[in-house]
């Protein structure tokens, strides 16, 4: 079939549009099996099917698409809006993800200059933000697997592509997060692969900085990784402990709060050793980070994380306080305070956190017992200005009963006295 043509639809191209609004997924199949179906046909305003369903959040409908071959790249709508655009405005991150697995394009430009990242984060999706952010695909680690040029050997053992693109892929740059990750993959953890996996994130750092269109967000990233790959690599080859140790280290909280100073410093240290000095980025995150004294908010942590991922704060979700996973819902049952995934996570915390597991059970009691008294207080008042708008309104109905009381009998029956009085 010819190309398609803005709003030029065959009569089941046009049912195929409705059929996604519905979220029909058996009967989109169907129409897309039919010879008078272009999977990239465009509406009057040079949507494709794709982008419909990207942007009314229908992630099988957007699956099937992508399965009958529809462009993720296509362009034509009259804003400039792609599927990965309309993936992001959706606030779907499950969407955003198979739009960029699927080979969409994260530098394209709307009409009026913004890339999909950035109108996701004009609407509030910062989740999708983050996802788009740090997308790097597997394709591009893989080329690392093959040897180039005059290369005997690849930079990449093939077998290292998967776990090391597990790490690069995670959103949370918590370094226990990450140590746990390498910890976790025989593969990976491992003094010659490690220092493999991260001459190549050095290598892609500096790609990210020389070509054309700069990518400091990810050579930051990419650069991150590599020094926390470097640390496990040194801390197996001198420690007896080895990454449990490591992991140790990066946890270990200071006597008076639980503060863990050696994560704090670690991370500092990585950015400092950032190797491009004239980028934009290392100059912001040093600028937020220099002033602040150890210990105090802003964290080196939520600082970078901010910068890669676009996530802004920690405030509207619970993170675990081992390893900083979203979503974590167990609390230690002593101070009610400390958060963690699971069990695991709160061992590997206890030896430190028992040291002012006590005091914080102490300052939360204390808390309870303050927001106790200043609601107390609250409701006293409350009640009393309900007991004055109770009076006043009396005084008020009496006014009307007086004035609409015709006459004695009708006011008689209206006092609720008279009528037990009546009935006795
Ligand atoms: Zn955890
Ligand atoms: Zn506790």
């Amino acid at each position: 079939m010819s190309a398609s043509k803005k709003g030029d639809l065959s009569p089941s191209e046009k049912e195929l549009f409705e059929v996604i609004t519905a979220g029909n997924v058996q009967e989109a199949s169907r129409l897309l099996g039919c010879k008078d179906v272009r999977v990239n046909c465009l509406d009057e305003y040079g949507m494709t099917p794709l982008m419909h369903a990207a942007y009314k959040g229908k992630a099988d409908m957007c699956k099937l698409l992508l399965q009958h071959g529809a462009d993720v790249n296509c362009n034509e709508h009259e804003h400039g809006y792609t599927a990965l655009m309309f993936a992001g405005l959706s606030g779907k991150t499950e969407i955003t993800w198979m739009m960029l697995d699927a080979g969409a394009e994260t530098d394209v430009v709307n009409s009026v200059g913004r890339t999909a990242a950035q109108m996701a984060a004009f609407v509030g999706q910062h989740d999708c933000v983050t996802v788009i952010n740090n997308f790097f695909s597997r394709a591009r680690l893989d080329y690392y697997t093959k040897p180039q040029g005059l290369e005997k050997e690849p930079k990449l053992p093939p077998k290292l592509s998967g776990p090391l693109h597990k790490v690069i892929m995670s959103t949370n740059l918590n370094p226990v997060k990450m140590v746990m990750l390498v910890k976790e993959n025989p593969l990976l953890a491992e003094v010659e692969a490690l220092d493999k996996c991260r001459r190549v994130m050095d290598l892609i750092c500096e790609k990210c900085i020389k070509q054309q269109d700069m990518n400091e967000v990810l050579a930051m990233k990419m650069h991150y990784i590599s020094c926390v790959l470097g640390k496990c690599a040194s801390f197996l080859k001198d420690r007896e402990d080895k990454l449990e140790g490591l992991l140790k280290s990066l946890l270990k909280g200071r006597d008076t709060d639980g503060f863990p100073v050696y994560q704090e410093k670690f991370i500092r240290e990585c950015i400092r050793k950032f190797p491009y000095c004239d980028a934009t980025l290392l100059q912001q995150l040093v600028r937020s980070i220099a002033p602040v004294e150890i210990g105090n908010d802003p964290t080196a942590l939520s600082v970078l994380t901010q910068a890669i991922t676009g996530q802004v704060g920690f405030m509207d979700a619970e993170f675990c306080t081992t390893c900083g996973e979203k979503g974590a819902e167990k609390r230690c049952s002593i101070c009610k305070m400390a958060i963690y995934c699971d069990q695991a996570c709160q061992k590997m915390h206890w030896f430190t956190h028992k040291k002012i597991c006590k005091k914080l059970q102490e300052q939360r009691e204390k808390q309870e017992a303050e927001t106790a008294k200043l609601r107390m207080q609250q409701s006293k008042e409350e009640s009393k200005a309900v007991q004055e708008a109770t009076d006043s309104i009396q005084e008020l109905s009496v006014e009307t009963d007086s004035e609409a009381a015709p006459s004695n009998s009708e006011a008689e029956t209206s006092d609720p006295v008279t009528i037990q009085a009546a009935d006795n």
